[in-house]
């Protein structure tokens, strides 16, 4: 019997069109797709009628499918010899449990690939206009979960992001929020330092505020702003250019 394989594939921040060439290769080669909450339905129109689609939900707060049953279900399509693509939000590799399902695949003999995606992280800022990396304002960005519990430790060291004076892009941090903004405060920073937040990034429901480190949880309130969202802190967050925020966000190819 032939073994399968599996894609791991980021289906981008949101918006349909942000996904690659290979991805949609991947989804028309697919028998199987695991498909993550964050992902749009929309991408399922590359694959082929009657593939088999698994909704594996993973979002803070709501029920999660537990990771060892999608790693589970994958070796087990493979060994049908399936070709099966787990289809995640962004890019599988940042903040994705990307490099966890390598590893079981990996040690379960299951052969794979993995087929990056636009990261949150970046398309967020970009589709407001905000530059992530700009040379009047620093040598780079810092990607950051703002979720206790995520990574080695068990809170990220603001102090030693803070410190750096780059900006700060951080993942996950609209229900620790207040607990952000005091600790950065508390390392230093100041409470002017420009911040900004997107949520929904890329999708029709795209809302952002623009505020300071002092007052940006009381906007975000205010704005009803909810998860998924990325918080960004830092100067470059003044070098937002609107012009390209709003081509940004009503750009649809379809249209074109
Ligand atoms: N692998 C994904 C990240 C998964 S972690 C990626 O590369 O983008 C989930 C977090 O990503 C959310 O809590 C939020 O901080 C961010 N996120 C994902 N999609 C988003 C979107 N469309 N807009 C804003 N933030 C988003």
């Amino acid at each position: 019997m032939t073994t399968g394989r599996v894609f791991l594939v980021g289906a981008g921040p949101g918006d349909p069109e942000l996904i690659t060439l290979k991805a949609v290769r991947a989804l028309r080669a697919a028998d199987v797709i695991l498909i993550d909450e964050l992902v749009d339905d929309a991408v399922l129109a590359h694959a082929r009628p009657g593939v088999r689609v698994v909704r594996v939900g993973k979002r803070g707060g709501g029920p999660s499918t537990p990771q060892a049953f999608i790693e589970r279900l994958m070796i087990a399509e493979a060994r049908r010899g399936h070709t099966v693509v787990r289809l995640k939000g962004g890019d599988p590799f940042v903040f994705g449990r990307g490099a966890e399902e390598c590893a079981a695949l990996r040690a379960a003999g299951v052969p794979f690939e993995v087929v990056h995606g636009i990261t949150a992280g970046l398309a967020a800022p970009a589709s407001i206009g905000i530059p992530l990396t700009h040379r009047a304002a620093g040598h780079g960005a810092i990607l950051v979960t703002g979720h206790a519990g995520e990574g080695s430790g068990s809170e990220p060291d603001w102090r030693a992001y803070a410190a750096t004076g780059l900006p700060l892009v951080i993942y996950m941090g609209v229900a620790r929020a207040a607990h952000i903004r005091r600790a950065l405060l508390g390392a230093g920073m100041a409470a002017t330092t420009p911040v900004a937040v997107v949520s929904d990034a890329t999708r029709a429901g795209q809302a952002s505020v623009v505020s300071t480190l002092g007052a940006f949880v009381g906007d975000m309130c205010a704005a009803r702003l909810g998860s998924p969202a990325i918080i960004v802190v830092g100067e470059t967050v003044r070098c937002a250019l609107p012009a390209v925020a709003l081509h940004m966000r009503h750009t649809s190819l379809a249209g074109l």
